[in-house]
Order: structure tokens, then sequence, then C-alpha cells
């Protein structure tokens, strides 16, 4: 809980209702649910926001995101809980720190190679909806690109994968989310936009309630990296779909996996069928045969037990559909991977009381021990005569994804020139280790760094010459702490450290001695010997007379590295 002093409280209490008005129709981040109940990932985070404040939001739905507009500008509504901060905007607003960051990424047809630079791309096309003012801002960041209109933003996802678009821009979040739930699996996540795409989504709250705007902010603050990846994924990675839509391909595969399991069953009777039957079992079983994965059909029980399997399991296993159906059957459950039988049977429990389709994401071994992603989707029909369910479905390899994915996150979160951490990932976990030390009482120091004289060194050798210095000291930054603390570029030639369960005079001592190694051993570059030291400042969360919160601290830090340059440099300065 947030304290709110007495005068804070006087003023939530005139105020009267805080009036919070969302896009009904934003999934995943906002929506209206077909109970009519508002939810979504800004949902959450706004629960959040009240159970920390002790406050309770006035939700109203106006009407659409035009309306929605209006209203607030006419200052008939005090927030809007999501959405970008632009000069625009704060006519009329103020804007708290950001609910989500969520950058914004490129999305292609799987065949597309991986975007590391989009203005290297030509003849290529973007899919745009009407009348987005991002679309001035891609033409001139991108000339090269060709644009291609839809109506929706979400038709932007379609107008990829039936190829009259090369690509759309959309923000990561809503990028997984719509592959996934309408099963675009022709579709990939294939690289991140520029970071001034990145989205900032934060609660915009009328001009005159400023006082508002910095209460929610001290919420705001207290929500974790942790939290927020937790509400995401629980939006993103949609295990239970509901109102789901096989389309027509699936319903003909139900059909022909029941029709092809009578073929098995009762084979005299059907052989007395008549030839163009025959021939109709026939295309459906080219068709089961054809489709780019593994149709099934089984008992929901702990074995997995398959009564049929379609072809695809040779391409998806290695194993025939032989070896899973049948007396000495492999068990599927024993491809599933260790770590993920649990999951896979949670996704399913529950699912035979509400008769409801379910998909999940699960890892399974191949018959020659690979590991490969899944995507299941199946649902339950009905039940065998000992009351076991059965269900049926399809299981697809996301294998190409999931790397893509884990690739693009590994890219996120890393300095390209360094390798180790980026600015905006070391906040994400001071943020969280924050939230540890003050919760468990517990060291926390951080040190900001700065190269001494960087600009000579850039003179004498060149940008490259002093690129590789930055790599080179990097390198040996993390080198010189423990494995757990956290080392990232906090920008140009200004490094981050921070470590936990430590007390300042240790932290300083640490670094010391990383400050005597560097003025010992110098840097080699272009073989010419090259000393390079550094200032820095210390500060600890745990100082009396200070607040426990990140921005102080690293104030803290910043004016001690700055004592330390007028100290004559190449020194570490602790205190103020
Ligand atoms: P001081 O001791 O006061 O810190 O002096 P300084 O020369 O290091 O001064 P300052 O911190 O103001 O300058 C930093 C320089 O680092 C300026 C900028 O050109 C250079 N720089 C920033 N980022 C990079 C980079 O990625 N590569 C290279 N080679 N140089 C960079
Ligand atoms: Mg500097
Ligand atoms: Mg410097």
């Amino acid at each position: 809980m947030v304290p709110l002093t007495p005068e804070e409280q006087a003023y939530i209490q005139s105020i009267g209702p805080i009036t919070v008005a969302p896009d009904p129709d934003w999934v995943p981040y906002e929506y209206v649910d077909e109970d009519g109940d508002f939810t979504g990932i800004a949902a959450d985070l706004l629960d959040l926001v009240q159970e920390r404040l002790g406050i309770e939001f006035t939700y109203v739905f106006p009407g659409d995101w035009g309306v929605i507009l209006e209203e607030s500008r006419a200052g008939n509504v005090l927030i809007l809980p999501f959405l970008n901060q632009t000069p625009d905007r704060e006519d009329w607003l103020v804007f708290t720190e950001p609910l989500l960051v969520d950058p914004s990424v490129f999305i292609t047809r799987e065949e597309h190679p991986f975007i590391f630079d989009a203005t290297g791309l030509t003849d290529e096309s973007i899919a745009f909806p009407v009348g987005t003012s991002l679309e001035e801002r891609v033409q001139r960041d991108f000339p090269n690109l060709h644009i291609v209109h839809v109506e929706r933003e979400n038709d932007v996802f379609q107008a990829v994968a039936n190829r009259s678009a090369d690509m759309a821009l959309r923000p990561l979040t809503v990028a997984a989310y719509t592959i996934r739930k309408e099963g675009l699996f022709n579709l990939k996540i294939a690289g991140q936009a520029p970071e001034h795409y990145t989205n900032h989504l934060r609660m915009g709250v009328l001009k005159e309630h400023a006082m508002l705007r910095d209460i929610l902010d001290r919420a705001i603050a207290t929500i974790s990296h942790r939290e927020r990846e937790e509400i995401v994924n629980r939006h993103v990675n949609i295990t239970v779909v509901q109102a789901f839509d096989y389309g027509i391909l699936m319903r003909l595969v139900v059909v022909a996996g029941i029709l092809l399991m009578l073929t098995s069953y009762w084979n005299l009777r059907l052989r007395r069928l008549n030839a163009a039957l025959a021939e109709s079992e026939r295309s459906k079983s080219v068709l089961l045969a054809n489709l780019p994965g593994m149709a099934y059909r089984g008992l929901l029980d702990r074995d997995w037990t398959m009564e049929f399997v379609s072809e695809g399991v040779k391409s998806l296993t290695g194993w025939q559909p032989s070896d899973l159906t049948g007396e000495s059957a492999i068990r599927y459950a024993s491809l599933i991977h260790p770590e993920d039988v649990e999951v896979v049977w949670q996704a399913w429990s529950g699912a035979t009381e509400s008769w409801q389709p379910v998909s999940v994401e699960y890892r399974i071994r191949t018959r020659d021990h690979k590991e490969r992603w899944v995507f299941d989707q199946g649902v339950p029909i009905g039940r065998d005569s000992s009351g076991t369910p059965i269900i049926e479905g399809l299981v697809i390899d996301i294998t190409d994804r999931k790397h893509a994915e884990k690739a693009l996150y590994e890219v996120s979160i890393h300095d390209q020139l360094t390798g180790i951490f980026n600015r905006r990932h070391i906040f994400n976990c001071l943020n969280d280790m924050l939230i540890k030390a003050a919760r468990e009482h517990t060291g926390l120091c951080v040190a900001i760094i700065d190269l001494d004289h960087f600009k000579t060194i850039n003179d004498t050798l060149g940008h490259g010459g002093g690129d590789t210095v930055l790599r080179g000291f990097a390198q040996r930054l993390k080198a010189s702490v423990r494995p757990y603390d956290l080392v990232g570029r906090y920008g140009g030639e200004e490094f981050i450290v921070a470590v936990s369960d430590v007390d300042l005079p240790t932290a300083a001592s640490m670094l010391e001695r990383f400050l005597e190694q560097m003025n010992a051993d110098g840097f080699e570059v272009a073989g010419e010997g090259l000393k390079v030291t550094f200032s820095a400042g210390i500060a600890d969360i745990g100082e009396p007379g200070t607040e426990p919160l990140l921005e102080p601290l690293l104030a803290r830090a910043d004016a001690r590295l700055y004592a330390a340059k007028r100290a004559g440099r190449n020194c570490i300065v602790t205190s103020d």
C-alpha cells in the first residue's frame, strides 16, 4: 500500500468519483469482453494501482476512441488510462510514468529474413490502417517502403498473411497476441522498429488534476517488472481461448477424423458403402495427410492415449502414426517435455466442465531427441464408455517462431556495441532489485561510472578505436564484479553497476580494486598501449535521511560522479 498524506486523502475525497474512460476495443490492452466486463492488460495494471492506493476507479464507456477523446477534452472524464503521450494531447492532459513500455515490431510472413535495419529494405510494402499518425513518420524514416492501406488496425495482420502487404508495424504485445489468437502461423515477428517507435503507455489525467497524477505515479512506481511481465503473459499466452473458431478446415478435419476411425472400427460395414463415399473418404484422408501438423483424437488421461494421429506426426515427431496408437504404443505424454507436462495438464483441466476449446504451447522431444515447440489446439468432444473425456485437435510446430521471439528478446535487452545490458533493461532490473531490497531489508548499492577524457581517446584513436575501448572496458568491468551483479551501459561512455546485499564500503572496495587494475594494465588498441581510467559515484539505498526510491538513488550516485570529476578524476566518491 502507498500511504497518502491527510491532504491527499482530503483531495481524493473532494474530487468524487474518479472517472476513467478506457478504449472499449483495443485488444489485448483494454477492451470490453462479451460479458460487458472491462478487461485486458491495462485493466489488470489499473487493478494494481487501485489496490496500492486503496482507491476505486469508476469506469465509463461513452463510445469509441474518437468519442472518448472528445469527452476527455471537454473535461467530462478525469482519466484516459492507457495512451501514448503526444504534444497534441498535452494541451489538456498531464501524463504519469508509463504503465507499460511496449516496443514496436515488424511482422512479416515466415519466409521473410530478419529485419535488423529497416532502412535497408527496398521494394517492399507495409500495411497501415487509414488515417494513422504513424504513417507519415514511417514514410519519412523508410522512404523505400510503399504503403498499402487497410480499413481497421488489426486488418494489417490479415493483409500480411494473405500477401497483400509484405509487412506491418505493431506493438510487440498486440502482435504476439493477435498471431496466436487468430492462429496466423505463417506470420512472425521479424525485427524491432527503432526506439522512437516504442509505445510508452501512460495514464493521462486532466491538467487541473496534476496532484492526482502525482499520486498515481507513486502507485505506478511500485509495480515491478515481474508483475508487468506476468500480466502481459497472462493476456498474451492465451491458454484457454473462448469462442474459438475452428474454421472450415478444422471442422473438416474433425469430421474426417471421425470418419477415418469409423473406417478402422467398422471396416466391414464401410466396405459395403458405395463408390462415391469411398472417393470422398479418400480425399479426406489426403487432406488429413497434408495438414501442416498432427491432427489427433485421443483420451484426456495422464498418458494422452491416442486413438488416431494423422500422417503429420512423422514430420513433427519422427514417429509413425502406428507408433503412437494401438496396443504397445509410445505414450504421447512421454514426448512432452517433463517441465511442460503439468502446464499442458493444467491447460486442459477444467476444459471438460465448460466444454471449451483449449490451446496451449509446450515443448516436445522428437524421435531423434531434438526439442521442438508446438502449439496444440483442441476441444473435448465427449466421453468414452469409462467416462474419460475424448479430445480432438491439431498440433503445429512453432519452433522457429519461439526461437525468433527469444532472439528478439535477447537483442532488445542488450547494448549492441558492448554486449552488456542496455539502459532500458537496466532500469527494469533496478526497479525489481529496489522493490526486493525494500521488502527484504537487504542492501543495494548503485555505481555510475564515466570514463575519463574519453573525447581525447576518440580524438587520438578515431571513433572506431574509441568503440574498441568501450567494448574492452565493458568486458573488464563485467569480469570484475560477481556473476549476479548487474552491469550495463548507461549511455555513451557511462556505465552502471548495481550490487545487492552489500554495504557501501564493500561496494566501494570492489570498484577500487577495479580502478587499481585499470591503472596498472592499460589497453592495447592498434598496437598502442593506452591507459584508461574512470571516475565513479556510488550511492546506497539505505543511507540515513534518504528515501528508498530509484530516482533519488541514481541522482545521488550521479552527483558523486561529478564530485569525482571535480576532484581530479581517476577516483571514486561515496558521500556527498
Ligand atoms: P570527462 O573526463 O569529463 O568525462 O571527459 P570526457 O572527454 O569523457 O567527456 P564527456 O563525458 O562529456 O564525453 C564523452 C564522449 O564520449 C563524447 C562522445 O563523443 C563519446 N562517445 C559517446 N558514445 C560513444 C560511442 O558509442 N563510441 C565512441 N567511440 N565514442 C562515444
Ligand atoms: Mg560522459
Ligand atoms: Mg567521460
